[in-house]
């Protein structure tokens, strides 16, 4: 897998990891506080549902004492009044009946009897001697209303008590005051420390200042306070608005914090002298059944928060160390830990691109597959670690090497010298031998390298397939086993590749073409005749010329084919011109030795010749003089039978070889065709002696009654001296460059 696409999935997985992670954070915090804020709610519900429970019990109980108060003063009549001491006596039964603490009877005057339980009966006491609390509810029930007291400590009865007084009528006449002075269940339980909240609250009664009235025995702050705003309950800030919200009688919920934890406290109206209920709970005693769900929930989600982290972690380490594996495996050999071939085209391509100047090297081992099969694969493979071993210790700075496949090692070398990389090469090659005989059985293995040296070139791949190219080359040759890569060289192969891998094909589709040059009468300066050439045009356009393919396929053979099928193309043509009326000039086609001396050479001409009815003396065999070498009797003998069939025979390129006038004398030939290079030398006219020898080459051939051909007339100089040393025909640019059929007809064969 490539790094890159590693890094991206490994940073999506982080990513997804993160989202997740973000997402349950998220939720757990929102979860988190929809049940904290539930929770409250539901403390707030039960706080309050406590506190008017309180606050019912209260109401009741005033309700019920003034009640019996009122009963009691319904029962007061005149007569009742007249007689003080009975009266008095009357008061301290109907104290102990109701469980009043105290009961008393003001006359109208303020004087009047009262009656405290366990304590007897005072007579004739001013309403004024009683707490002053008690004053106002005896000067409302003068006033003819009910009322009850705020709460106060009576010294006489040792309690918080309450104070209630109704008016007395007798004959619907305000006949005095009944007032009786009791202590409150609820105030009596707050005082105890009774819990509320299922055990899990108390409960405070307040004044509207702030002031403890009764105070729970289980207060969670244990200093002893006499106001709500003095202790920890509520900060300066919150105070004054508190006190705000008290005066108005609003429900307040507060909380506090003390000793670390945190409680709720709801301050609730009572609706009597400004009093206030305050409850007081406990979250963690009140919670003890979420709490525990919401430890759970809170170590689940930091557990899931743990394992993702985790497993992002080890996630990432792990494909990091992946990619690293990858990395590393996609640039090396396992087998010998070099670098492989892609790693060598990545920097190769970096080198060229900066303009190294670098030389590329292949180096192999001879006869790898027969080592591996002889001395076994693990014998194989240590001399390929040994070969990456010697390498290593032989790179230069900013050189490096890699091994492709097998025994194929590429090396980038820094120097361009030829003498001084064949003296590494061979260093290089010394070691790995010394090494390997060394260790292996005392067999000397056999390297050879294949050099390219960059010149222009900034591209890898012909770099790589030149280097292979010339290690190919290197591999055939047996005197070097270092071989440079020649571009020249390489281009004449790959012509010589083509040519042979494609040539049956080329004549089956009719790629060989012919094309005719004409041989002009010097004399007359008028076509005579034309030698027929062949051009091979390829399927894209592009031609082929005869140097390229007819030495080649002289050696493979091909020629006899070739030089056949132009025989045919020859009488093919003149057949045409004989069809079309026209009077049709004769035509040389160069013969290869191969065809010469076939077996049925000349019955497969005649039947050529005769097939297509052509006239005797048209059809021009040229034949080279090296056919001659052999045996001049035999080519004689053929000689005279193709002559005798009606072609006529030419010897082509006299004077490019070693031309010897003996054969020229012994063969039965009709032409004689002068080599290009006679002209070359003759055309000097210092030169007087080659110019004799042409001249005696020329009158020699007329008393043979052999015609003369002068190839490659360039200029009107060249045609001139031909015309002056009495040659037969001239044949060259100066008249034409060979012509296709068509070119050729169109300039030469123009019907009259
Ligand atoms: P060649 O038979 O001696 O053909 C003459 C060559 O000289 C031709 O080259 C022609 O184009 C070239 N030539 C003609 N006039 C001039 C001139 O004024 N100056 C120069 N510099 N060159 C001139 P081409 O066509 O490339 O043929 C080369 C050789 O290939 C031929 O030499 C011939 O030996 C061989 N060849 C060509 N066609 C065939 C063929 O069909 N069969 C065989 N066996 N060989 C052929
Ligand atoms: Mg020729
Ligand atoms: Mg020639």
């Amino acid at each position: 897998m490539k790094k890159k696409k590693i890094d991206f999935q490994t940073k999506k997985m982080i990513q997804l990891v993160a989202v997740v992670s973000l997402v349950l954070i998220v939720a757990a915090g929102v979860l988190l506080y929809f049940l904290l804020q539930a929770m409250n709610a539901s403390a707030r519900q039960q706080m309050t549902f406590e506190t008017e429970e309180y606050k019912n019990r209260l109401f009741k109980q005033i309700e019920a004492d003034f009640q019996n108060l009122e009963t009691l003063s319904g029962f007061i009549s005149e007569e009742m009044l007249k007689d003080e001491d009975e009266f008095a006596k009357r008061l301290e039964y109907s104290n102990e009946q109701n469980n009043f603490l105290t009961m008393a009877f003001f006359y109208p005057d303020g004087k009047g009897t009262i009656s405290t339980r366990g304590l007897g009966t005072r007579m004739d006491v001013s309403y004024k001697n009683l707490n002053e609390a008690a004053h106002p509810v005896v000067e409302k029930a003068y006033e003819g209303e009910k009322s009850v007291s705020r709460l106060f400590y009576s010294e006489t009865v040792n309690r918080r008590v309450f104070v209630y007084g109704v008016p007395v009528y007798t004959k619907e006449e305000l006949a005095g005051v009944l007032i009786a002075s009791d202590q409150i269940d609820i105030f009596t339980d707050i005082l105890d420390g009774n819990t509320v909240l299922g055990g899990n609250g108390y409960l405070h009664l307040i004044g509207t200042e702030g002031d403890f009235l009764v105070k729970s025995k289980n207060a969670v702050v244990k200093e002893n306070l006499n106001n709500i705003f003095e202790g920890p309950y509520f900060d300066d800030d919150e105070k004054d608005m508190l006190k705000k919200e008290m005066q108005n009688n609003q429900r307040i919920f507060s909380s506090f914090r003390y000793h670390g934890e945190r409680y709720q406290i709801l301050l609730d109206p009572v609706g009597m002298h400004g009093w206030y209920l305050m409850c007081v709970s406990t979250l963690q005693e009140r919670n003890q059944y979420s709490y525990p769900m919401l430890a759970v929930m809170v170590a689940a989600v930091a557990c899931v928060l743990l394992v993702v982290v985790f497993l992002l972690f080890y996630g990432f380490r792990l494909a990091r160390r992946s990619s690293r594996r990858f990395r590393y495996q996609a640039y090396h050999d396992s087998l010998t830990g070099a670098k492989n071939l892609t790693y060598f085209n990545r920097r190769l391509s970096r080198c060229l691109e900066s303009g190294s100047a670098v030389s590329v090297v292949a180096l192999n081992v001879h006869q790898f597959k027969f080592i591996n099969e002889i001395f076994g694969r693990e014998y194989a493979d240590r001399l390929l670690i040994e070969i990456k071993e010697v390498l290593d210790k032989n790179m230069e700075t900013g050189e490096f090497f890699a091994r492709d496949r097998a025994d194929l090692y590429y090396l980038c070398l820094m120097e361009q010298d030829r003498e001084k990389i064949l003296g590494r090469l061979q260093q290089i090659m010394d070691e790995i031998v010394d090494i390997s005989s060394h260790h292996h059985n005392n067999y000397r293995i056999l390297l050879y390298c294949g050099v390219v040296i960059q010149e222009e070139e900034k591209d890898v791949t012909p770099l790589m397939t030149h280097v292979m190219f010339a290690l190919t080359t290197a591999r055939g040759s047996y005197e070097n086993n270092v071989w440079f890569y020649d571009s020249q060289l390489h281009e004449k192969e790959k012509i010589e590749n083509y040519v042979e891998t494609h040539m049956h094909q080329a004549l089956q589709d009719s790629e060989f073409k012919m094309f005719l040059q004409p041989k002009t009468d010097l004399k007359t300066g008028r076509l005579k005749s034309a030698e027929a050439l062949v051009r091979w045009i390829r399927e894209d356009g592009s031609m082929i010329y005869p140097d390229q393919f007819i030495p080649l396929f002289e050696n493979n053979g091909f020629c006899a084919k070739l030089d056949l099928y132009m025989v045919e193309c020859a009488c093919r043509q003149i057949r045409e011109w004989m069809d079309s009326g026209m009077e049709p000039i004769g035509i040389s086609v160069n013969q290869s030795k191969l065809l010469f001396y076939e077996k049925d050479y000349i019955e497969v001409m005649t039947e050529l010749k005769e097939r297509y009815g052509i006239p005797d003396q048209l059809i021009t065999l040229e034949i080279l003089e090296g056919l001659a070498t052999e045996s001049v009797e035999e080519l004689n003998r053929k000689i005279g039978i193709l002559r005798g069939q009606g072609f006529r025979i030419s010897l082509d390129d006299f004077g490019s070889g070693y031309s010897s006038l003996n054969v020229l004398g012994n063969l039965r030939i009709d032409e004689l065709k002068l080599d290009r290079g006679f002209l070359l030398e003759a055309s000097d006219k210092k030169n007087t002696r080659f110019r004799a020898v042409m001249e005696e080459i020329v009158q020699l051939t007329k008393r043979l009654r052999i015609s003369t051909v002068v190839e490659g007339i360039e200029t009107a100089s060249n045609e001139q001296f031909c015309c002056e040393i009495g040659c037969d025909q001239g044949q060259g640019y100066y008249y034409s460059r060979p012509l296709a059929q068509d070119d050729f007809n169109q300039q030469y064969m123009k019907q009259d």
